[in-house]
């Protein structure tokens, strides 16, 4: 039997490197065909010697190896490869877009942790699959556990979704004092280890603002349908609410590994997961709250931002993209990063957002102007 291609964008980040692992135990089903990174160049030749994949992509022109593609478009070349089946694009932020559109218009699947590309362009992703044949398939693990709890039924016979949240680490912090978190506070997870950018947006909420609109466009359920609740054990990954009041939930220890192999292979299933197994005892308990709206203002403008649809969704997302990074460098303080979402969303609220170089620009404009109110 031959084995299907996977192109790994991101690889050198924590998704890719946790689908790295996953791959590794999956040599009879997947081959890694194609690897890109930003920049760390010494491990991604470690991977590229590992994997021995045939295509290798650095965006950054130091470091490496000769025979490597370099620059931007090696996201492009690697998702739209003849022997690329399966698109994981694990890149952060919105410059993943043009791969995941590339790879949905040539008939690929995507796997798809790149959250920001469906926030950004949500409707013209659901075009570029429709037309291309490609498919989209989730990764981030609330998605995975709806993709899962939905079983092939319909968005006529769903009622609610409920999307998880673990709280992040300031979940009972009071409002002062999260107005004044370090970086270093903010960068502590309770229950996810991952990059520096969601780690960050898991602390605002605005992950769960981008995981709401993130639903919305996968599986076509209406805003005032999504609901946010707190989780703080992240056990469950999320509930389905059918029309006739059954609730299925989706449970596992908090690892992306199953979300990212789920992601290749579904609507399969394989016996060898690699997967702990998951003691309902010794997680116990578990316990759920009412999201502090009013204390985590980011999540409210994002939902705000996807109800209203054109551009501002990919300005929320652009802005919050520039706000973390000022955050992130010590030039706002992390009450600043919501009062930025506030203010782009505010300056651009006429901006269209019907093509893809309307949402550019949008996309632009907005971190050009949490960028002056950084003082960058
Ligand atoms: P990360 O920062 O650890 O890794 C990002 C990867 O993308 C790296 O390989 C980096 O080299 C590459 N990259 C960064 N900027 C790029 C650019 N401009 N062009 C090309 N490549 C670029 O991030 P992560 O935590 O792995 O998250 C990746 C994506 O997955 C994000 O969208 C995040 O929201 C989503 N996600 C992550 C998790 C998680 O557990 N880490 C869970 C759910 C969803
Ligand atoms: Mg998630």
């Amino acid at each position: 039997m031959s084995t299907r291609g996977v192109a790994i964008l991101g690889s050198t980040g924590s998704i890719g490197t946790t689908a790295l692992r996953v791959l590794a135990r999956q040599r009879e089903r997947f081959h890694v065909a194609a690897l890109t990174a930003f920049a760390n160049a010494a491990l991604l030749e470690e991977q590229a010697a590992q994997t021995r994949a045939p295509y290798v992509g650095l965006v950054s022109p130091e470091g490496g190896v000769g025979s490597w593609a370099r620059g931007a478009s090696c996201l492009v070349e690697a998702s739209t490869r003849d022997d690329v089946d399966i698109v994981l694009n694990a890149v952060v932020g919105s410059a993943g877009l043009d791969a995941t559109l590339a790879a949905l218009g040539a008939g690929k699947r995507v796997a798809l942790a790149n959250k920001e590309t469906l926030v950004m362009g949500g409707e013209l992703v659901a075009r570029a699959a429709r037309a291309g044949g490609g498919e989209l398939v989730p990764v981030d693990s609330e998605h995975s556990a709806i993709l899962q709890c939905l079983a092939g039924r319909s968005g006529g016979d769903v009622r609610r979704l409920v999307i998880t949240a673990s709280g992040g680490p300031f979940r009972d912090w009071s409002r002062e004092r999260i107005e004044r978190a370090t970086v270093d506070d903010a960068l502590q997870h309770p229950t996810w280890r991952m990059g520096r950018k969601i780690t960050i947006d898991s602390a605002t909420l605005a992950n769960k603002a981008l995981e709401v609109i993130e639903a919305h466009y996968l599986f076509g359920v209406p805003y005032e349908r999504i609901e946010v609740v707190v989780h703080p054990q992240s056990v469950v990954h999320s509930f389905v609410e059918f029309v006739d009041g059954s609730v299925i939930a989706q449970m596992g220890v908090p690892s992306m590994e199953l979300p990212v192999l789920y992601a290749l292979t579904h609507p399969e299933r394989v016996h060898d997961a690699g997967v702990p197994p998951y003691d309902p005892t010794e997680l116990s308990p578990l316990t759920f709250e009412r999201v502090r709206w009013e204390d985590f203002p980011a999540l409210q403008l994002g939902v705000e931002a996807g109800r209203r649809g054109g551009a501002q969704p990919a300005v929320y997302n652009a802005a919050n993209e520039q706000a973390v990074a000022s955050f992130l460098d010590g030039r706002i303080p992390f009450g600043g990063i919501s009062r930025a979402i506030a203010s782009a969303l505010e300056a651009l609220r006429g901006a269209p957002g019907d093509t893809l170089d309307a949402l550019r620009a949008a996309d632009q404009a907005a971190r050009a102007h949490v960028k002056e109110i950084a003082g960058c």
